[in-house]
């Protein structure tokens, strides 16, 4: 679909979704994703890195006088003796889907999104037969993923495995047109360094 996006770029939310995925895709670890984080383990501590910056809070009461239960899987507020995990209270809660799996499938959807900045772009089909999940899984999936790191979505996925940063130019003046297709060039660079 490459080629098109000089047509869109009349659209401006169009140019904020693309400026919005571009950006991600380029902060996206050079290295692939399961290799940066290689066990279950290493996704749940940078969940819990990106969910609580400042050490586990219990999510009922906000207290930071937490119990570890069970080498960080689950968490005992002393105070209100809730009990919970990093994903309790968030999208990915009670999906019995591997962290690992959501790394991999977050960082699938972002490279398509930055691909076409088109919001639906990865078709099910594509991303089950990738993530090795069944059809409705998948779907479901890439439903939770684009509403957490679409523009206006929280980002706990996005933030945990987008790692790397990069600056603008200042001769580029943000969010125009200019912005995105700057942003567009370097992302294809990164894909040939990547040989995609
Ligand atoms: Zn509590």
């Amino acid at each position: 679909m490459e080629g098109d996006e000089g047509d869109r770029l009349d659209d401006p939310r169009r140019i904020t979704e693309l400026i919005h995925w571009t950006t991600l895709a380029l902060r996206l670890p050079t290295a692939r994703i399961d290799t940066v984080f290689q066990t279950e383990d290493s996704c749940r501590d940078r969940l819990s890195a990106v969910r609580w910056p400042n050490g586990v809070t219990c999510t009922m009461c906000g207290s930071q006088e937490v119990s570890d239960l069970s080498e960080r899987s689950f968490f005992r507020c002393r105070p209100c003796r809730t009990q919970f995990s990093v994903t309790s209270g968030t999208a990915l809660h009670r999906t019995h889907v591997p962290l690992r799996v959501w790394f991999v499938a977050t960082d699938t959807v972002i490279r398509a999104h930055a691909r076409t900045a088109c919001e639906y772009h990865i078709p099910g089909r594509k991303l089950a037969q990738e993530l090795r999940r069944p059809y409705r899984g998948a779907v479901r999936l890439k439903e939770i993923i684009v509403a957490d790191a679409g523009v206006s979505g929280p980002g706990l996925l996005r933030e945990s495995i987008c790692v790397d940063d990069f600056s603008l130019p200042t001769d580029i003046d943000p969010n125009t047109p200019t912005h995105a297709w700057w942003l567009q060039n370097r992302w294809r660079h990164k894909r040939l360094e990547r040989g995609e």
